[in-house]
């Protein structure tokens, strides 16, 4: 028998672990049978030294097998069509709450468990959470009926998914390992495997407000992802799409329902277009997927249909039904608005061209606000954001406005009116904007 030094010595020394000796490493780290240090410490070796595709994979069962794994085939029969997206997240990100209703307006079952917001990206379930009533916290069994009946249910994680995650994740937040290939390949995809899903689309984010930065970055994420997805027989496919501008219109909670309720009933403008462009492209690779559509250009017109004859409208309003939330958003959007907000405008500097925006600053401004959290048991202020007026490429003039920002205090706005103001970088040369789906990895 192994003790934790021994596989730390040889995960140290540059060693390749067995699927045995990794269960070992979860299962003691999670009981509580290996200290914390000793994880954190093999956590280390695993940042420094790597893993290869076995080890990668051995940690991802080994986490996922930690916990409870959802299974329809009682309910819906075997390779039902059940799929989900997964983001690894940016500025403006709302795509999920499109995604879920359009996937399940055209036949597909979406089991969405999600995260909360950290650092300068948004969360789904906080978003979620700004719609009065709205609730994420639901038991195994309500959130298995909720997707069979509505075709998709949206819910936090809970202690029986995936807890190997929970304590690693921690550790690692602790101890600077985060920024792993494999240990986030392990982290992200434990979680999703646990859905019981046919298939998986993965959003990899490149880009001013993004984890990866660089597109190399973004690729290698995005190949390892897709390489563990379909070794665990889910048909999983990423696109790597930008994210050097807040996607869409708004960045701020109840802003972002808002914008998504616009677009399911057809009200938006060309800022918010590219939220649905987005959404569009990432369901319709799902229903490809699932079989549900036999090509890309077909999944993409179901999609168009249920949005143009507010199909996918009536699904987002059955979920709010079921989930609590207040479904007369559905008919009168501007329930998620705050009267009583400060809306200042940020106008640009000089005249030209918008040639840069720096998204991770517009997220920490609206974070510091109180939009997102430093720590975990953070409050939010669901009310306050941002609006995007120009976005990459557009032409302004000097003293025009850039974006719009909607705050609670005169105080709040002198913080960030400045850092909102420097996010934007204008250049006399016409400039074009950055292409929103850079690449398919599948
Ligand atoms: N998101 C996760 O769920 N896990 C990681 O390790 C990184 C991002």
């Amino acid at each position: 028998m192994n003790t934790p030094q021994d596989l730390i010595i040889k995960k140290r020394d540059g060693g390749r672990l067995s699927s045995l000796e990794i269960n070992d490493f979860v299962a003691g780290a999670t009981g509580g049978a290996w200290a914390d240090y000793q994880a954190s410490a093999m956590l280390m070796a695993c940042f420094i030294n790597g893993l290869n595709l076995a080890e990668q994979n051995a940690l991802t069962a080994a986490m996922l097998a930690s916990g409870e794994r959802f299974n329809f085939s009682d309910l819906l029969g075997e390779g039902a069509p059940v799929a989900d997206k997964h983001s690894t997240g940016g500025v403006g990100d709302k795509t999920s709450l499109l995604i879920a209703p359009f996937a399940a307006a055209c036949g597909a079952f979406v089991p969405m468990i999600s995260g909360r917001g950290l650092g300068h990206t948004g969360g789904t379930l906080d978003k979620l959470e700004s719609i009065g009533g709205y609730n994420i916290r639901l038991t195994h069994e309500e959130f298995k009926e909720i997707v069979v009946k509505c075709g998709f249910a949206l819910a936090g994680q809970t202690e029986k998914i995936v807890p190997a995650d929970k304590k690693l994740y921690a550790l690692r937040d602790a101890t600077a390992t985060v920024e792993s290939v494999p240990l986030i390949v392990a982290s992200i995809m434990s979680k999703k495997l646990a859905e019981g899903l046919t298939a998986l689309v993965l959003d990899v984010k490149t880009g001013t407000g993004a984890f990866m930065q660089t597109e190399r970055e973004a690729r290698g994420l995005a190949k390892a992802l897709v390489e563990t997805g379909n070794a665990f027989d889910v048909k999983t496919e990423a696109v790597i799409s930008d994210m050097n501008q807040p996607l869409g219109k708004y960045v701020g909670n109840a802003l972002e329902v808002f914008e998504c309720v616009k677009i399911l009933r057809g009200e938006f403008d060309a800022q918010a277009k590219q939220t649905l462009d987005l959404s569009v492209e990432l369901a319709a690779r799902m229903l490809v997927l699932t079989e549900i559509a036999d090509s890309f250009e077909n999944a993409k017109s179901k999609i168009e249909d249920c949005l143009a004859s507010g199909a996918a409208l009536e699904k987002f309003r059955e979920n709010l039904e079921l989930q609590g939330g207040d479904a007369k958003i559905c008919d009168s959007p501007e329930i998620l608005l705050k009267k009583n907000l400060l809306q200042i405008k940020i106008n640009a500097h000089a005249s030209g061209f918008v040639n840069q925006i720096d998204a991770t600053e517009i997220g920490k401004a609206i974070q510091s606000i109180g939009g997102g959290r430093a720590k975990v048991n953070d409050k939010i202020d669901y009310a306050v954001g941002f609006a995007c007026e120009k976005k990459l490429g557009d032409e302004v003039v000097e003293h025009e406005p850039l974006g719009t920002l909607f705050c609670r205090t005169e105080a709040q706005a002198a913080r960030v009116l400045a850092k909102l103001q420097m996010a934007y970088k204008i250049g006399e040369e016409k400039s074009t904007a950055p292409e929103l789906i850079k690449e398919i990895v599948s």
